[in-house]
């Protein structure tokens, strides 16, 4: 048995651009190597700590261990004229304006907001604009909590990336936890808020439950189930065994239960690596005392977890572990998705490998799925028809609920890696292609507010869902 809750946790120590060269651990690296770690993380976010860097990552494996490639930026992140730009203005040590003018250049050429997230997503209600939430489907809100923009660690692949490195106009954020109450009332679709950030759980467990008793003393009928999309089992486990607050997070997740909703933890791990330690097993647990359902997800990554062994075994752990396997992302079009992405045949490839190696019970993960615009499209296969070979698609999700589960055939493409690389296998355009412009011209134009009111009452056959189950 373990005795890891009578210890005091190690205290946690951020390890960024400032201090990262002191690490024993990186003696082992060149200084070109410590220089390439400098210039990328100048451009793209780069924060560690020391759980990840004692206990994830094996240093014997540096430079090619998927933990330190996770976390410590690559060389490969920057295209090379990107590279050299950033190099020359350290080289030369400009100054700190120079160096963020520099970096926020690149930065605006690395498509910072995929898949229409401002112009569509934000909903207007009672004039206000809803900072801080976003709503796409039907059934589940996304809210951004203010305090919960950051992590205890950065993927180096992460498509919130702009929200670290303080582009401002690209955040989102929120401290209206009123307005959301109001908004979920006033949907009676809504079954599920998802929070999420950067990391919930980053925040003190007083604040998480300020936000979360908000919502349970609002007596919401329709919100059936509470959701935590979060990376602190992977990075910081200590945060459900003895972290200062503990208690009172594990207490907040006890009242969750008490009034009647379920609590869903949306675990993201992207390695077998992440769930082998002590800490992490105790949390695991913990967690599962508590009532919580743990659900995990985790892109597809190049360099990181791109061979169907990682997945079947990182799946089949996880069940063991009593958590229920998700969804398998395909990596965002946005930052270091060059260095990170997967074609999509390949990706199918390695889920179709991975998931035959799995019983019933880990069969639950879907994938590999793309969180694009239209929503989240799931790759089923290549197929021959008319003797032409196809890839076959549907929608998981849908910006319009009609859409999912539609099949739909895109041109055979050994290299496309993501949605809008695919062609039509049939017709000029994808079926819900005319709708889905139509829904931009309406939201670009003013006073036309919320496209969910409008699926409301087309779609009124619909009723919110009993009891069932984020990124
Ligand atoms: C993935 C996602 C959700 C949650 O979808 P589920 O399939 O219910 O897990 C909600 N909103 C957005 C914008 C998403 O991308
Ligand atoms: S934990 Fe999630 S939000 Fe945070 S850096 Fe990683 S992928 Fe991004």
């Amino acid at each position: 048995m373990t005795t890891l809750n009578e210890n005091r946790p190690p205290p946690y120590q951020t390890i960024n651009l400032s201090n990262f060269r002191t690490l024993p651990q990186l003696q082992a690296l060149t200084e070109e190597q410590k220089f390439e770690i400098e210039v990328v993380g100048n451009v793209l976010p780069f924060k560690t700590n020391n759980y990840v860097v004692e206990q994830l990552i094996d240093w014997e494996k540096v430079p090619g261990d998927p933990g330190f490639v996770l976390n410590f930026p690559q060389r490969g992140m920057l295209r090379p004229e990107h590279f050299q730009e950033m190099a020359e203005v350290i080289r030369k040590q400009a100054g700190r304006e120079v160096l963020k003018n520099v970096a926020n250049g690149i930065r605006w050429q690395l498509n910072p907001h995929p898949a229409g997230q401002k112009e569509l997503n934000v909903p207007l209600f009672n004039e206000h604009q809803l900072e801080g939430v976003q709503h796409k489907y039907q059934q589940t809100v996304l809210f951004f909590p203010s305090q919960g923009q950051t992590c205890h660690a950065y993927c180096t692949f992460c498509f919130r990336w702009p929200q670290f490195v303080g582009l401002k106009e690209l955040k989102f954020a929120s401290r209206e936890i009123e307005l959301l109450v109001d908004y979920i009332r006033d949907h009676p679709m809504i079954s599920d808020v998802l929070f999420t950030g950067g990391d919930p759980l980053i925040m003190k467990a007083e604040r998480l439950a300020h936000y979360v008793d908000a919502l349970l003393d609002a007596n919401l009928e329709n919100l059936s189930r509470i959701r935590l999309g979060t990376k602190a089992l992977a990075y910081w486990p200590y945060r459900f065994i003895n972290d200062p607050d503990t208690d009172d997070l594990l207490r907040l997740f006890e009242r969750i239960r008490r009034a009647g909703k379920h609590l869903a933890i949306m675990a993201h791990f992207n390695h077998w690596q992440e769930l082998g330690t002590p800490a992490a097993r105790e949390a695991i647990r913990r967690l599962r005392d508590a009532g919580a359902e743990v659900r995990t997800q985790s892109p597809l990554l190049r360099h990181i977890n791109d061979d169907a062994q990682i997945w079947s075994r990182m799946w089949r752990t996880q069940v063991t572990l009593g958590m229920i396997p998700y969804y398998m992302f395909v990596v965002r079009d946005t930052g270091a998705q060059h260095y990170f992405g997967v074609p999509l045949v390949q990706a199918h490839d390695i889920f179709r490998q991975a998931y035959q190696q799995l019983s019933g019970l880990g069969r639950t993960v879907r994938g590999p799925s793309l969180s694009a615009n239209p929503g989240k499209v799931e790759i089923l296969g290549t197929t021959v028809i008319d003797n032409r070979k196809v890839l076959m698609l549907r929608m998981l999700q849908g910006r319009n609920p009609d859409w999912v589960l539609k099949p739909f055939f895109a041109k055979y493409s050994e290299t496309a890696t993501w949605l809008d690389e695919l062609e039509p296998a049939f017709g000029d355009r994808f079926f819900y292609e005319d709708e889905l412009d139509a829904m931009y011209e309406k939201q670009l134009s003013p006073n036309t507010g919320d496209p969910f009111h409008e699926f409301e009452s087309e779609h009124s056959g619909l009723v919110p869902l009993g009891h069932l189950g984020h990124q």
